[in-house]
């Protein structure tokens, strides 16, 4: 069944050649229980190992079932050991930090036996040997003779066809020597012992063949008759083992140095700590700016006034250039003109009706309101029982009034940002709104406009105020040739040509909406504008204006630029285009989609007839964020230093514990693992130590954002700022895990390169 022919086998070391086997051949048949004795040196432990398929022989071949095992891959000598062997040692060579079931177990559960089938049978084998009342002992808690028969128990797990035993009694005493030698006999009834031997008369009295070794030769063999058995042809059943197995192994392993674990795990986990509160902290500032930007900001009307800065490429590298030119202080006593680039800077938007029906046209959904504001002048004038009558000037920069924005369809952006406090809003009805603070306050320029001088009204006095806008015809007087502003208030104020305007509602900025609905102000409906121009654009004055080539009111010619006839007729209430647009985007998403659809108008369009939109939402927004994303990349940049060095100290311990383990490694190999099984057991080792490095540092991270959170609360008032992304979590918990593995896998390569037979040597 087995058969060794014309094996050779030397070791080199040190440029010395050591012949440890000479052309040795030997039959074994099915049944024998075969003792090999010779002088130390002689060559047994190398013949046993190159028969166990641990060590590989230089020439010759050894036979396996009638198969030659010249061309054994690595796999099959693996397979070989795990099915057809079982090995029993002088210094036993038992895994000290698993049980003593477990030791047995582990050959089964490298060829893939089920546990439970596992169990059994590693129970069978053990009471077998006389070990039943121990199996959850550690093999250090037993004595030699137990742990020997807990080795023999291993050796026969896998029902292997061959026992190969090197000296199994060279430790025990006589007594002992003898109950393990009958049990060996015993057990292997049906099985090729082979066993080497100090003791002659041990092999004399048990075994059923004696061969001696000297120098590397066999020179003796009490050989029997060959029996003709029907031999059975060799297949192999490949062993692997399951990650599962490798975790459990290291775990145990590392169960038995907690305290270095949790050590080397928390060290390591401090980058883990770092980078998980710097992640916390971004993330939750950013999301506190996201969330004011789409709230807020994201509502912040996208503006088209007659005048925008255009920020081109160009003009800012020839503003760059410019300022690079003279880069020192000057110390010359000269004074240099500066190029004015904030002129080309401006852009002059020229609103057409083209472009007003391009906005009309915008897609209802992508907007909560737009509103088109047109720079008519409104001829105010307000009575109060102190001051009398009085004129409003609304070119007070303080309290201008504003355009109550239209809705567009399926949407009211009035509901949407703002609460009303009284009255109701009707768009069709001529009067004004009255936007209140959050502490009910109204600026007293505003109170003033509509004639209250009070430090306190109530809802229902100032409901019941009532402000005239007087129209042109009354209010400009022709004298002398020229249009004269009246100053009988009291008569406009009482004109029965002048429009009534009174408070229709109160209404105050929701909330989360201040961004845009913060402070005082007085809305007017876009109707209100209308009513204006229509009683206006027909007057007198606007008729003379439109005859003159001068201002009609200052006596001031037009020129290109600023003055135009338009702007001043469009002032006096001729029809006219509005002069700022605002568009009300409906939220974050829609908000880019405004963007391109006004981006396209400008497609080629000359220089002079684009228009431009100033947009400051995403200026304070991309200011804020790109700071954020700086200051978080530097801070990740430095913590991920801390990364580098814990997985750089986890190869270490990697590679100590590969040392430590060497003799674990050699049991494996012995008991069929293959070099890829090894390397799994230490990847599975940083494997646990990276997972519980990275499970440390998020739960650290996640215990400092209490504190964080609370002097960032004392600091800013902002309240849980710091708030770990479960995403973020896992994500550096996996990266923990590699990087250990990283940092582990050169250590577990080596500990899959370490030769067997030198591995089960190192005490
Ligand atoms: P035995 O088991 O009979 O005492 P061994 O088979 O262990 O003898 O050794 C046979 C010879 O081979 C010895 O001279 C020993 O020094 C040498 N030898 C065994 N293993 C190695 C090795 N790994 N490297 C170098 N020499 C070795
Ligand atoms: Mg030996």
């Amino acid at each position: 069944m087995l058969e060794i022919k014309k094996i050779k086998k030397s070791y080199n070391t040190g440029g010395f050649k050591q012949d440890a086997l000479k052309d040795v051949s030997i039959k074994f048949q099915k049944n024998e229980f075969v003792a090999i004795l010779g002088p130390s040196g002689s060559g047994k432990t190398t013949l046993l190992n190159i028969i166990g398929g641990l060590d590989r022989y230089d020439s010759g071949d050894l036979i396996i079932n009638n198969k030659s095992t010249k061309k054994f891959k690595n796999n099959e000598w693996d397979a070989y050991r795990n099915n057809c062997i079982g090995f029993i040692f002088q210094n036993y060579n038992l895994i000290s930090h698993i049980s003593i079931l477990a030791n047995v177990e582990l050959g089964m559960t490298l060829s893939g036996i089920s546990a439970k089938k596992r169990h059994k049978k590693a129970l069978e084998v053990l009471k077998l040997v006389g070990l039943e009342n121990h199996i959850h002992k550690k093999p250090n808690q037993l004595s030699g003779g137990q742990m020997q028969r807990v080795a023999i128990a291993r050796a026969l797990a896998n029902n292997p066809d061959i026992i190969l035993a090197d000296e199994p009694t060279g430790a025990l005493d006589s007594k002992t020597s003898v109950q393990i030698i009958k049990l060996i006999k015993k057990v292997a009834q049906d099985k090729l012992v082979i066993m080497v031997t100090h003791n002659p008369s041990l092999a004399n009295e048990y075994a059923s063949r004696i061969i001696e070794m000297k120098d590397g030769k066999v020179i003796k063999d009490s050989k029997v008759e060959e029996k003709n058995l029907n031999e059975k042809n060799y297949t192999i059943k490949k062993t692997s083992m399951n990650f599962l197995t490798a975790l459990k192994l290291s775990l145990n392993n590392i169960s038995t140095k907690k305290g270095r674990t949790i050590l080397t795990a928390f060290a390591s986990s401090i980058g883990i700590i770092g980078i998980a509160l710097i992640l916390a902290l971004s993330n939750g500032f950013q999301k506190e700016v996201d969330e004011f930007e789409k709230d807020s900001l994201s509502q912040m009307p996208i503006i088209i006034s007659e005048q925008a800065v255009s920020m081109d490429q160009e003009t800012l590298k020839k503003m760059q250039l410019n300022e690079n030119k003279l880069k020192k202080y000057s110390t010359k006593k000269l004074v240099y003109a500066q190029d004015d680039f904030t002129n080309s800077m401006i852009h002059k938007n020229v609103i057409t009706s083209d472009f007003i029906d391009y906005i009309d046209k915008i897609d209802s959904s992508y907007v909560s309101g737009t509103s088109l504001q047109k720079s008519v002048r409104f001829n105010i004038i307000n009575y109060n029982e102190k001051k009398g009558y009085t004129l409003v000037d609304l070119s007070n920069q303080m309290a201008p009034w504003s355009l109550l924005p239209n809705n567009s369809k399926n949407s009211d952006i009035i509901k949407e940002n703002y609460d009303v406090l009284a009255g109701k809003i009707d768009k069709n009805e001529i009067g004004l709104v009255l936007q209140v603070d959050n502490k009910n306050r109204v600026s007293k320029t505003i109170l003033e406009q509509l004639g209250i001088n009070d430090e306190k009204i109530s809802f229902n006095d100032i409901m019941n105020k009532e402000v005239k806008i007087a129209i042109n015809d009354d209010y400009y007087n022709y004298y002398k040739g020229r249009f004269m502003p009246t100053n009988n208030y009291e008569k406009l104020y009482n004109s029965e040509n002048s429009i009534s305007l009174k408070i229709k509602a109160i209404i105050r900025g929701k909330k989360d909406k201040e961004a845009i609905t913060s402070g005082s102000n007085i809305l007017y409906p876009s109707s209100l504008t209308d009513l204006v121009i229509a009683k206006n654009k027909d007057s007198k004055i606007v008729k003379a204006q439109e005859k003159l080539d001068y201002n009609i009111l200052t006596n001031q010619k037009f020129d290109n630029e600023n003055n135009t006839k338009k702007a001043t007729l469009a002032y006096l209430g001729a029809d006219s285009l509005p002069s700022i647009i605002y568009i009300f985007p409906k939220n974050f998403e829609t908000k880019d989609k405004v963007i391109n659809y006004l981006d396209k108008y400008n497609n080629n369009l000359n220089q002079d007839k684009k228009i431009i939109y100033t947009d400051m939402a995403s200026m304070l927004s991309s200011l804020s964020g790109n700071i954020m994303s700086a200051i978080t990349i530097v801070l990740i940049a430095f913590s991920s230093i801390s990364l580098i060095v814990s997985s750089i100290m986890i190869g270490i311990i990697t590679y100590i514990s590969v040392l430590e383990r060497t003799k674990e490694i050699g049991i494996l190999r012995a008991l069929g693992a293959r070099k890829k099984d090894i390397t799994r057991v230490f990847n599975a080792e940083t494997f646990i130590i990276g997972l519980i490095s990275g499970l440390l540092g998020i739960l650290i991270a996640i215990f400092l954002t209490i504190p964080t959170n609370f002097i960032i609360e004392k600091l800013s008032g902002l309240a849980n700022v710091a708030k770990l992304n479960p995403i973020h979590a896992i994500i550096l918990i996996i990266i923990s895990m590699i990087l250990t593995l990283i940092g582990g896998f050169i250590p577990a390569k080596v500990a899959s390169k370490k030769n067997p037979v030198e591995a089960l040597r190192t005490e």
